[in-house]
């Protein structure tokens, strides 16, 4: 939480690209995963973290699509819906190699939480974050 509020108070904006593959393979339904993302996001907007929105990719991992990461699909939308966020100082965080290769792939730098992966700028925990200068 105070890494995220951190971010807010740098005046980034948090938009959240999510692999749900759980949700095309049966595992949960789309009732399960709008409530735990709705209290997802009421729990980080009670401590002043709002989401400006999440993007999600719902396909089995079998299913060939553009939106499971590391294709580019998500950030193609959340592009397409936000057209002016600035790329030359926008970040990604994750905590999974598609999330890096996705950054890669879309030109951003990207912080790897124990991912200790030399594609990305490594984080221990993502509390780390906090250590490093931001764009
Ligand atoms: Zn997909």
């Amino acid at each position: 939480m105070e890494v995220l509020k951190h971010v807010i108070e740098l005046k980034y904006e948090i938009i959240i690209v999510t692999n749900q593959y759980l949700l095309g393979e049966g595992t949960i339904n789309q009732a399960q995963y709008d409530k735990y993302t709705r209290r997802l996001v009421r729990l980080l907007a009670s401590v002043g973290v709002e989401i400006r929105d999440i993007f999600y990719c719902p396909h089995a991992r079998w299913v060939d699509c553009r939106c499971r990461k590391p294709s580019t699909g998500l950030f193609d939308q959340a592009i397409d819906k936000y057209p002016l966020i600035d790329l030359s100082t926008a970040f990604l965080v994750g905590d999974s190699i598609c999330d890096v290769e996705l950054a890669k792939a879309v030109g951003i730098p990207s912080f790897g939480v124990g991912l200790g992966y030399s594609g990305s700028i490594h984080l221990p925990s993502i509390s780390d974050l906090c250590d490093h200068q931001l764009w």
